[in-house]
């Protein structure tokens, strides 16, 4: 069954901290009133046992206990998957899809992450940090933790980070090529990696880094409908509460949390 984590962490953010609120948020934004629970798919996240919830990790969040709260995610995304669930992980910043990917690389061989963000996050590293939020799928590449690694929405891409995603074999689809629907026919187990700022900032501004010309909420929930294969997994990353405005990017959160929900239970014949 599909079964929420919070992961309240964001001590490897390079620019603002704020992400570790976001799972409190994001739980009280899907359960609130201002909306029903069905997903546009058709699934009624209000059915007992459509979903489970996990509750929250209890990190250290603090820079000398990086690695201890990075074994602390394998270990409860790895226990998680034991149990044949399927983790969706609220971030957080988006370093922690290093560590889950760990876990899931142990019981999926074949994966394809499809990755929503402004920004490839690719470099080798980020101001002295090679754990910082700007590095995990250039971790996740050198360790071979998927097959593929397949980014939409991209629209940051500098000289290093083109060299990178040319020496791991990465598929960036860059936002000015969207829509990509045909890009996300997958064979095989997908995991969804879900940067909120591949949203543009008029949609999302609770992020840390606002990067203008990106997808409105329909464009995003249109691509992750368009998913095809099994989704095993997924995380919802780098929505920041401390800028945000009104709690409104809360419920966009929120909402691509219930339809990558609804899409696991639909797709996935559950
Ligand atoms: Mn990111
Ligand atoms: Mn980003």
């Amino acid at each position: 069954m599909p079964t929420l984590l919070g992961i309240p962490l964001d001590v490897n953010s390079s620019y603002l901290r704020g992400a570790a609120e976001a799972p409190a948020k994001i739980r009280e934004a899907l359960g609130s009133d201002a909306s029903n629970r069905w997903t546009e798919l058709g699934v009624d996240l209000g059915v007992a046992g459509r979903f489970a919830d996990a509750g929250d990790l209890r990190l250290k969040d603090s820079p000398a206990s990086v690695a201890d709260d990075f074994a602390e995610v394998e270990r409860a995304v790895g226990e998680l998957l034991e149990k044949g669930e399927f983790p969706v992980s609220l971030g957080g910043d988006h370093s922690v899809t290093h560590p889950i990917l760990k876990a899931f690389a142990r019981r999926y061989r074949e994966l394809t992450i499809v990755h929503f963000d402004a920004h490839p996050d690719l470099y080798d590293e980020f101001e002295g940090s090679r754990v910082s939020h700007a590095c995990p799928f250039a971790r996740i590449m050198e360790e071979r933790l998927a097959r593929r690694l397949v980014q939409v929405g991209i629209r940051t891409m500098n000289g290093h980070q083109r060299e990178q995603a040319a020496r791991f074999g990465v598929e960036v689809v860059e936002m000015q090529a969207l829509p990509a629907y045909e890009r996300l026919k997958i064979q095989g187990p997908v995991y969804i990696s879900f940067d909120m700022d591949v949203l543009d900032p008029g949609f999302a501004p609770g992020i840390s880094h606002r990067e203008p010309g990106g997808m409105t909420v329909r464009e995003a929930i249109a691509h992750l409908h368009a998913i095809e294969g099994t989704i095993v997994g997924a995380d919802v990353v780098e929505y920041n509460p401390r800028q945000d405005i009104s709690g409104m990017t809360a419920t966009v959160a929120a909402k691509i949390v219930k339809e990558i929900l609804g899409k696991m239970i639909v797709g996935n014949g559950r």
